[in-house]
């Protein structure tokens, strides 16, 4: 009987059908795939024109409009988005092959990545840094391209303005009304409890011309845009490397600090896989619906 069984089995015609049912079934799952792939990048196209007219609300002093492949601005200038250059794996990346990417990030890949506002705080996965990948070009249009252009345009802000022990001048830009922003996180901070103190009565500082340590890049200090608030209660990826691209998140800031900023429209380096617990800037379109994680893709 098995032999009888399986001589039905390999009958010839079945030879000349199995090809044909393989080969409907790889071109369905092609098109399948096609079509999601389609739907996806229509996706994320449809995500990006959003979030970059939520940038151009976000910066109305400097910011006109903009297309699908440029920026405008008030002044004239025309800024291309340029090709993204992120790579969907990137989680797969060396953080020194990250790094190379951030060297030559576009106007694009800078509105690429969400930004995960929300009440509380998460260790980043792999390379994810929303708002630490910047088209450098953009900040000099912005807030000058040159130290002496962003000099001209500081105005000081007196920092928890009420706490005598604590009072400070920062040096900020006034361009955006940064200034008017980060005077408004100081005096909403002045309103927590006492045990908050000890994280901004000796904040690291606002304005320097400077690279970022390690990268040829231009910090987001040097735009007068940026602060930082006590370094010694804050944690630094580089300085937690125990060697070649081993790290793990540390935090120590309280989130309703964070949740402060944030209202304000600064972004906080403890949200980046490459975190900096310090650092906060100046980034309200990542702060919106259309920029952040629950309107992205
Ligand atoms: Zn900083």
């Amino acid at each position: 009987m098995q032999f009888v069984h399986l001589s039905v089995e390999i009958q010839p015609h079945h030879f000349a059908r199995l090809p044909c049912r393989h080969f409907l079934f790889v071109l369905i799952v092609a098109l399948c795939s096609a079509a999601h792939t389609f739907a996806q990048a229509q996706h994320e196209n449809i995500a990006m024109d959003k979030c970059l007219q939520s940038l151009v609300r976000s910066y109305p002093e400097v910011l006109a409009s903009a297309t699908r492949d440029s920026l405008y601005w008030k002044n004239g200038v025309v800024m291309p988005l340029g090709t993204m250059t992120i790579p969907q794996q990137k989680h797969l990346l060396t953080t020194s092959e990250w790094e190379t990417i951030l060297d030559g990030a576009s106007l694009r890949d800078q509105l690429a990545e969400c930004y995960p506002v929300g009440d509380s705080i998460k260790a980043p996965s792999r390379n994810s840094d929303p708002g630490r990948v910047r088209y450098e070009p953009f900040f000099r249009q912005m807030y000058g391209a040159t130290e002496e252009a962003v000099r001209q345009r500081l105005v000081p802000v007196r920092w928890l303005a009420h706490l005598p022990e604590a009072e400070k001048i920062l040096m900020v830009t006034s361009v955006n009304g940064v200034n008017e922003k980060l005077q408004a996180v100081s005096d909403e901070l002045e309103q927590l409890p006492p045990e908050y103190r000890q994280y901004l009565v000796k904040p690291g500082g606002t304005f320097k011309w400077r690279t970022i340590a390690g990268t040829v890049r231009q910090s987001n200090h040097s735009f007068a845009a940026a602060i930082d608030i006590d370094v010694p209660l804050s944690n630094y990826w580089r300085n937690d490397m125990t060697k070649e691209d081993r790290f793990s998140y540390k935090n120590r800031i309280p989130l309703p600090i964070v949740r402060i900023f944030e209202k304000h429209g600064f972004i906080w380096g403890g949200r980046w896989y490459h975190y900096d617990t310090m650092h906060f800037e100046y980034r309200p379109e990542l702060l919106t619906s259309e920029c952040g994680c629950g309107g992205r893709p």
